[in-house]
């Protein structure tokens, strides 16, 4: 991806601060969009003021977003506060009117990044148009997909691109809305170090009471910025009441947060910290150094299987081992889970070894 690694339009923004947008889940009244906006532009750190106009809503007849009518809102929000706008676009159409009337940013929601047909859509009409465009992750656990939803629209030549994580659909909801599975996030942090990486807490959480916990998890592990939703009376909104939160309580929230940078200037700690490093790098050489003489006994193992025809997945024996592992684990302090991920890897492993070599042994 050809991404501008400055982002100079992004730092000249935030002065390399986090970035907040902010703003109700939907626009539902000039007055309701206006009253926040001014509520919000008393925050320094929120620059960007969100605003649904066109709502892709899982079941039809409820609240689909007011729709054109409101974009002029945006333009009024703009010169009343100074703060950028941005909303979602689904549809070429919407892409048009959102230009036409001067959004500054434009995002393509969970639901439409999910589909590349509908993402080429949007992409081709922005061909030659230099605007920022934000995508989240498509709904499903996919990051192939969110990265070719990017790609889609670098390659119309859109190179202020950021991307926002809100969240995965997954069959066992456990305490949030949205399962945050934060390794997919951070594998697209790690794939594209300078794409601008936002935290979408409203939609993880489904759930005003825990945003101020998604927002430091989301600083903690270093991404650049954050998008809010926010509502002057979040309980009677139009839409997701229960996620919102007043442009007060957001204002307690962001003050309360502790921001920790990527590098510390301090040498002593700096010193330190590559020793533990070197401590740590030695220690996992051992661990795979440990894997490597494992294999050469579930090798063993399997040339003596092969001998006297025996199977290679034994379950009684590999209840055993887990049993133990985790009983060893456990003493140790380690966590049962991570005991557990770790064997079933170990013995996957082991079979995939034993198989290939019965399948040798049969040419
Ligand atoms: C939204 O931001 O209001 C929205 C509909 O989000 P998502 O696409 O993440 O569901
Ligand atoms: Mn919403």
């Amino acid at each position: 991806m050809k991404i501008d690694p400055l982002q100079s339009w992004l730092a000249s923004l935030t002065n390399n601060e986090p970035l907040i947008i902010a703003g109700p889940c939907s626009a539902e009244s000039r007055d309701q969009v206006i009253s926040t906006a001014m509520a919000l532009k008393e925050i320094p750190a929120v620059k960007i003021y969100r605003a649904g106009i066109w709502k892709p809503r899982t079941r039809p007849n409820n609240f689909e977003g007011l729709g054109e009518i409101a974009l002029p809102w945006l333009c009024e929000v703009k010169k009343l506060t100074g703060l950028l706008t941005t909303t979602e676009v689904a549809t070429a159409k919407h892409v048009e009117m959102c230009l036409k009337h001067g959004v500054d940013i434009l995002w393509i929601g969970a639901r439409t990044s999910a589909n590349p047909f509908s993402v080429q859509e949007i992409a081709d009409c922005l061909k030659g148009v230099d605007i920022p465009v934000m995508v989240k992750n498509p709904i499903n656990a996919d990051l192939q997909l969110w990265i070719g939803a990017l790609e889609r629209l670098n390659q119309a030549g859109i190179t202020k691109i950021m991307a926002i994580h809100r969240g995965f659909s997954v069959a066992d909801k456990l305490e949030f809305r949205n399962d945050p599975l934060w390794r997919i996030p951070m594998e697209l942090k790690v794939k594209f170090p300078e794409l601008p990486l936002l935290c979408d807490p409203s939609h993880i959480t489904g759930d005003r009471n825990l945003i101020h916990r998604v927002c430091q998890k989301a600083m903690d592990l270093n991404m650049n910025g954050l998008i809010v939703e926010t509502h002057p009376a979040p309980d009677n909104a139009w839409s997701d009441a229960s996620q919102q939160i007043t442009p007060l309580q957001l204002k307690l929230i962001l003050n309360q947060l502790s921001f920790r940078v990527e590098h510390s200037g301090d040498a002593d700690f700096e010193l330190q910290l590559n020793n533990y490093r070197e401590q740590i790098d030695r220690l996992d050489n051992e661990i795979l150094h440990s894997l490597k003489l494992r294999k050469t006994i579930v090798e063993k193992i399997a040339n003596a299987k092969i001998t006297e025809n025996i199977t290679a997945l034994q379950r009684r024996r590999f209840d055993q081992l887990m049993k133990e592992r985790i009983e060893a684990g456990s003493k140790l302090g380690l966590e049962v889970s991570f005991i557990k991920e770790i064997f079933d890897a170990i013995h996957d492993q082991s079979i995939k070894i034993q198989t290939d070599l019965f399948e040798k042994s049969k040419k």
